[in-house]
């Protein structure tokens, strides 16, 4: 069964911007007859209790998931096995470099910013062994493509580095970019929708799937909700969690009512130009050529999610 998916880092609660990106997956999920899954991304980052409370919040704006949730770290053998078979192909090799090695290595003139300069690529069985007695290996894929390109049902082509970047960190995690292709191809993921902040590791996570040989999934990268500075919307931007809204506030002097979980579904609805009320009428009207292309800019959160009554 072809699926789409939301998979969400537990480090804390969802804000708006994280559930209107849920929505929309789930949008294009159910809209093409996918099952959605939910997908606990646990490698690192988690804290006590977010899950619950993710989950909790993806369920009062109306979404609902296929079969059970799927952490991460209940997958280790899953990501071992993949692992073996770069290794085993020669694709992987071990890296010593420190953050501030990889910053002050000299670089090749046409570098792309940011891309490991290959420092630890062509080191001698004698020089591995000898950095190991002082700093454990990252592994790190032997790219053979500088760039590689996707093709994305909102930006279209897109071309972007790829570099030789990190499969297996060197305190063992693994890295974000081989794990999420793993869990994609391992799930049936065939849609594959998030923030378009991670549109530039798009093209890293393509060219690896080719090399795992596994399918790739459809791309649909969606706009970022922004605050009023135009950054990222984050945590303390204030009152963008729905149990933030969920309580009466006062914000510069003017009083708000506690916001419920379908107002706020409501108003991230009207924000992509969807009918409000309960999602099957969405779905119906869903259409991604229709999607706003720009970032929603949230200035003032509380005046924005605030009823119609108390406006
Ligand atoms: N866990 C990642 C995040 O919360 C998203 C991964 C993905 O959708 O590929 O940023």
């Amino acid at each position: 069964m072809p699926a789409g998916r939301f998979a969400p880092s537990p480090s804390g609660e969802l804000h708006v911007g994280n559930l209107r990106t849920a929505l929309l997956a789930w949008l294009f999920a159910r809209s093409t007859g996918r099952e959605f899954l939910l997908r606990v991304e646990d490698l690192d980052r988690a804290r006590a209790g977010a899950e619950a409370e993710q989950l909790r919040d993806l369920a009062a704006i109306g979404l609902d998931w296929d079969g059970d949730v799927v952490r991460q770290t209940d997958r280790l053998a899953g990501f071992d096995a993949a692992f073996g078979r770069l290794s085993d192909a020669g694709l992987l090799y071990e890296c010593f470099c420190s953050r501030r090695d990889i910053a002050e290595a000299p670089r090749a003139p046409h570098a792309a910013p940011g891309s490991y300069p290959g420092t630890c690529r062509a080191l001698s069985e004698a020089e591995r062994a000898d950095r190991r007695r002082t700093r454990p290996a990252a592994w790190r894929l032997r790219a053979e493509a500088e760039e590689f390109t996707v093709t994305d049902a909102l930006a279209g082509a897109y071309t972007g580095v790829v570099d030789d970047f990190v499969i297996r960190r060197n305190d063992g995690t693994f890295a974000y970019n081989f794990a999420v292709v793993v869990d994609d191809a391992l799930q049936g993921v065939d849609q594959v929708v998030r923030g378009d902040d991670l549109l530039p590791s798009t093209p890293r996570q393509a060219y690896l799937a080719g090399l795992l040989g596994v399918p790739l999934p459809e791309y649909a990268h969606v706009p970022l909700v922004l605050n009023a500075a135009g950054q990222r919307l984050a945590k303390r931007d204030g009152a963008v969690t729905l149990a933030d809204l969920s309580a009466p506030r006062t914000v510069d002097a003017v009083e708000y009512d506690a916001v419920t979980a379908a107002r706020v579904r409501d108003v991230l609805l009207a924000s992509l130009g969807l009918p409000q009320g309960p999602l099957a009428q969405a779905v119906d009207a869903f259409d991604p050529a229709a999607l706003p292309r720009e970032p929603w800019v949230l200035d003032s959160p509380s005046a924005t999610f605030a009823s119609a009554r108390t406006r």
